[in-house]
């Protein structure tokens, strides 16, 4: 899975930079729209980091909602079957739910 892949060496880079002797925990926000499930990232993870400095880390996942907001009214609201237009009737703008990103690294 190239998603954990990359994950995976932002990790293990950030890791080496710091002179850790192993990765104790990853936080990584996953959004809603990114259809990416938060347990493969796990199981992947944990899978392809075995003889690294990340072997046997807890990876936490946080899954972000999909929220847009409206550009007129300034309305925010949780999205549901994909419903962008604000009870104004204007178009609203994704502010959550696209993200993959590690939040935080835990080193020792
Ligand atoms: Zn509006």
């Amino acid at each position: 899975m190239a998603i954990t892949e990359s994950i995976l060496s932002i990790v293990l880079a950030e890791a080496e930079k710091r002179d850790a002797t192993r990765v104790k925990t990853v936080k990584i926000e996953v959004g809603e729209l990114t259809n990416i499930v938060g347990d493969c990232v796990k199981f992947y993870f944990e899978l392809m980091s075995k003889d690294t400095l990340a072997s046997g880390a807890e990876v936490e996942i946080a899954e972000v909602p999909l929220q847009a907001k409206c550009p007129l009214c300034g309305k925010v609201k949780r999205v549901e079957n994909l419903d962008f237009i604000c009870e104004c009737g204007t178009g609203m703008k994704i502010i959550a739910g696209k993200e993959l990103a590690i939040s935080a690294i835990e080193i020792e």
